[in-house]
């Protein structure tokens, strides 16, 4: 036996969330069981267990988009127990049980061997949001954006993609802009990196389809409005990596900065990353984002804290990422 945060639905379609104990037997197939020491708490984790937002598809479900923990028994010959493994994505805390319990049974194929520079702890102090953070600095370089080119916007700054983006960033020499809701957080986002922060409200209301020209490029996990505004506030040939809807799924905005600036959109999504994306990722946040940042940026909780912690991060009250100790 072991324990699991798991959902169900009543008939009136309300999602309920209780760490329970399960049977391995009632774990879903796969090639790999790993016992789980860390996962997280992601912005989705958040939608799955309050049922904000339709992210689970059947249940009952294991959340938990992402863990890290080591191999217990495999039928694939690429591991073996014992080995150190980590999992963002593929539909696991959606479509198949996932990371926030102390056991997961998974595709081989899913799995991507832990970085040795990190313990279990630190691949989740990072997370799904720090990997997507990484996978938003890739969409820019990978379109030619470099620190000459002028400063790059960070929206939804607190947030773990927002923190973990901005250090990156800074570390990469680009100048930081953070924009964020909560001024009162601004000297954490200076010792991330950020050269200057701004207020997200001057960003979140409706504006005009082209803007003063203030920024060569963004990482945006906000959307709606916000990423309108983004778009229309590029420089030239400028580049925004779009990842996120904390604001909204919408997007208001004109083909003005694509087609009179040459803007580009470049969406990032994490979930379905190609492996050798992933494995390129986890290979560059092992040797570009100091320990010290993620010190910092992480607070640890046990598997029951979870559910009081998902309506705070859904209403943003959660600065930087938090780990959970399957164990505690
Ligand atoms: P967090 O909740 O940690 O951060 C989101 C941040 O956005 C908040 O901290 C807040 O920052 C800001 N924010 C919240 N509400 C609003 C609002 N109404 N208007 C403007 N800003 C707001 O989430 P994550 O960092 O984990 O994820 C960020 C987004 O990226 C989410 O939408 C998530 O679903 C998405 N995501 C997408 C992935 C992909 O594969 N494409 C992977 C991972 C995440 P502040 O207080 O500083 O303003």
């Amino acid at each position: 036996m072991f324990q699991a945060l798991l959902l169900t639905q009543s008939d009136d379609r309300a999602t309920h969330a209780a760490v329970q104990p399960l049977d391995e037997a009632q774990l879903p197939e796969g090639e790999v069981r790993v016992a789980v020491a860390h996962s997280t708490v992601n912005y989705k984790d958040a939608l799955a267990i309050t049922g904000k937002s339709p992210v689970v598809r059947s249940f009952p479900m294991v959340p938990g988009i992402d863990f890290a923990g080591s191999v217990v028994e495999s039928a694939d010959a690429r591991f073996k127990p014992g080995d150190a493994v980590l999992l963002n994505g593929w539909g696991v805390g959606e479509v198949h049980w996932g990371g926030l319990a102390q056991q997961a049974r998974v595709k081989a194929d899913w799995l991507v061997p832990l970085p040795a520079a990190f313990t279990t702890h630190d691949a989740m102090a990072i997370g799904t949001a720090g990997y997507t953070a990484m996978l938003c600095v890739m969409a820019l370089q990978d379109r030619g954006v470099t620190p000459d080119a002028g400063a790059v916007l960070v929206t939804g700054a607190n947030g773990g993609v927002g923190s973990i983006a901005i250090a990156l960033l800074s570390r990469l020499g680009f100048e930081v802009h953070a924009s964020t809701g909560r001024a009162n957080e601004a000297a954490h986002l200076k010792a991330l990196g950020a050269a200057e922060v701004i207020d997200r409200a001057t960003l979140s209301a409706p504006g005009k389809p082209l803007q003063k020209e203030r920024w060569a490029a963004a990482v945006d996990s906000v959307g709606s409005h916000t990423l309108a505004n983004v778009c229309a506030s590029l420089k030239y040939g400028g580049t925004v990596a779009a990842c996120g809807l904390a604001q909204g799924m919408d997007l208001p905005a004109t083909v003005a900065p694509f087609i009179l600036r040459g803007v580009t959109l470049a969406g990032v999504d994490s979930v379905y990353a190609p492996q050798a994306r992933r494995v390129s990722a986890w290979d560059r946040l092992a040797r570009e984002l100091p320990r010290e940042v993620l010190a910092a940026n992480t607070g640890t909780i046990g598997l029951a804290d979870a559910v009081g912690l998902a309506p705070r991060l859904l209403a943003g009250q959660v600065r930087g990422r938090v780990v959970v100790d399957v164990a505690a």
